[in-house]
């Protein structure tokens, strides 16, 4: 305690020289954290700079790293209730890309890796076998939520590509993968939320209690209080995937696919993928890349051979689960969906693997881009939701037009069903009843050819933008990234009043997320 009150003063020291105010530091000493207030320059470096690598704001004066709820709560309540306040952002994983997860010359809550050293910690994963959810801190990584949950033979229904980003920072987004068209996204499947709000309270909420808080906070871009507990459902764990990916050269037979996969859902026990996803190949070089890895080299496809569609191939990726005393009848079920499909025959690559393995795949990609350089490079990404009825317009547009045959990273495409989305989240999709994911997931590198650059790859996404506001293709901006209050006006659409009143209910003085730029704090 005494060396967080030290760091405490410390840090107080800073923000009124940074800030030039005159705060009693009295005020903040009294906080009495038992957490960790840190002022070392590596955890405020680390602080300001995000998987994106785009955006380094000015580093935040110090760094809490929480030992519980009431931590947070504390130090927002002095944030709220001193004369001049200062603002606060929860960071996850840091996995943003646009500095969301920054805040300049406030304090940011490091809520993932808050478990190291001695003194009191986050409390660990709370598996509740019988009701069949499982409680976690805010900070907890959706890794470290499945290996907990597996020890009970129980798994989370939903997830993302990847597992090393936090509970938090998904909630306050959507949380998407291939399972979403049959169970939603992560904010479709969870049951109850402890939040501290922009006024330092900490509220329980659930569809029954404080349901506005629970509704505002999903998907909330981190606007209206930080998570510090999430219940998430959970489901028997499958042992194994047979995951298969097959190719399409006719992009209308693909979609066309796709959207009758994801038509299949719901009714337990009926025939259907667990896992719907897709992407599209536009040069032969990303047959090779960090997601492709099971097209096996001693098998290699020749994509010239295929008569790619303008120069452009989609690969339909899905999965079926099973369980190892039904490993007999798998193939035939496998065998019987894709019978139903239209691909390219002769396409179809398949391999077997545990869950766990399935679930953390793009981990792996990830230590082989790290260990060649590849992973700590500018990621100009751009997340778009688009409406099915213009999905074809988009194809003909950007991968047969704008990107050209470089696309310097994965793009991901798969559809979803609206109505496994609650529509009072705060989250915004198409006005359509089935929308697509795509995913341009680029790298920008410093080798000398332009179209690898990041200013090349910035251009051409805001060319993409562009051409679909022109198009008349009403995308909606998953991971939104705006800087002017219009654009976000225009972003939320008929939802802007309803997300404005809840900000002035939980956070009126705009302490909170600061980083997303949606607000601008009122001191
Ligand atoms: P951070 O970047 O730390 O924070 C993001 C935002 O959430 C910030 O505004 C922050 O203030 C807020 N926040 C963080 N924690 C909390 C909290 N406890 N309470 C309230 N607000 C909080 N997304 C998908 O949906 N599907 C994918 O498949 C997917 N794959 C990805 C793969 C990679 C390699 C990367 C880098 C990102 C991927 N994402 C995916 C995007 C990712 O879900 C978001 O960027 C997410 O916000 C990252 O989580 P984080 O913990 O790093 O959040």
């Amino acid at each position: 305690m005494a060396t967080s009150k030290l760091l405490l003063t410390f840090a107080i020291c800073r923000l009124i020289v940074t800030v030039g105010l005159t705060l009693d530091p009295t005020e903040l000493l009294l906080l009495g954290v038992d957490g960790q207030l840190s002022v070392d320059p590596s955890d405020v470096e680390t602080a300001s700079l995000d998987f994106g690598l785009l955006t380094r704001a000015a580093p935040p004066l110090a760094v809490l790293h929480p030992a519980s709820a009431q931590d947070i709560a504390q130090l927002i309540k002095a944030a709220y209730r001193s004369d001049f306040g200062f603002t606060v952002s929860a960071r996850g994983h840091g996995h943003s890309i646009n500095g969301q997860a920054q805040t300049a010359n406030g304090v940011v809550v490091q809520m993932s890796g808050s478990k190291r050293g001695s003194g009191r910690k986050p409390p660990q994963p709370h598996v509740w076998p019988r009701e069949k959810y499982v409680d976690v801190w805010g900070g907890e990584l959706w890794i470290d939520v499945l290996r907990s949950s597996l020890e009970y033979g129980l798994a989370p229904k939903s997830w993302t590509d990847y597992l090393y980003l936090s509970v938090g920072g998904t909630l306050s987004n959507a949380g998407i993968s291939g399972q979403a068209f049959n169970h939603g996204p992560q904010i479709s499947n969870v049951h109850e939320l402890d939040v501290v709000t922009g006024k330092g309270e900490l509220l329980t909420c659930s569809e029954e209690q404080n349901s506005e808080l629970f509704h505002a906070v999903l998907g909330g871009l981190g606007q209206f209080g930080i998570i510090t507990r999430a219940r998430i459902s959970l489901e028997p764990a499958p042992q194994r995937v047979r995951w298969i990916r097959v190719l399409y050269s006719n992009f209308s037979a693909f979609t066309r696919d796709q959207e009758y996969l994801i038509s299949l859902h719901g009714e337990a026990g009926s025939q259907k993928f667990d896992y719907v996803e897709g992407f599209v190949i536009a040069d032969e070089g990303l047959i090779n890349n960090w997601r492709s890895s099971f097209f096996s080299p001693r098998n290699p496809v020749k994509i010239s051979s295929l008569e790619p569609d303008g120069g452009v191939l989609y690969c339909l990726e899905i999965t079926k689960n099973y369980h190892e005393s039904t490993a007999s009848t798998i193939d035939k079920e496998v065998e019987s969906l894709l019978k139903r499909l239209d691909f390219i025959p002769a396409t179809v690559f398949t391999t077997d693997l545990l869950y766990v393995d399935f679930l953390d795949r793009v981990h792996k990609a990830e230590l082989k881009l790290r260990s060649k350089g590849l992973w700590e490079v500018p990621h100009p990404w751009l997340n778009l939701f688009v409406p099915k009825s213009k999905i074809g317009n988009f194809d003909k547009g950007v991968f047969k037009g704008i990107l050209g045959n470089k696309t310097s990273g994965p793009i991901l495409i798969y559809p979803m069903n609206k109505h496994k989305w609650d529509h009072r989240s705060s989250v915004v999709t198409p006005d359509e009843d089935v929308f697509y994911l795509v995913a341009l997931l680029r790298s920008a590198l410093d080798n000398g050819e332009e179209t690898h650059s990041l200013e090349y790859l910035t251009n051409q996404n805001g060319q993409i933008l562009r051409f679909c506001d022109d198009a008349g293709i009403n995308v909606k901006q998953y991971l939104p990234h705006y800087t002017t209050h219009e654009e976000w006006m225009d972003h939320f659409g008929d939802k802007w009043d309803r997300f404005y009143q809840m900000k002035m209910e939980f956070d009126p003085r705009h302490i909170l997320a600061s980083g997303q730029q949606v607000f601008t704090p009122t001191f």
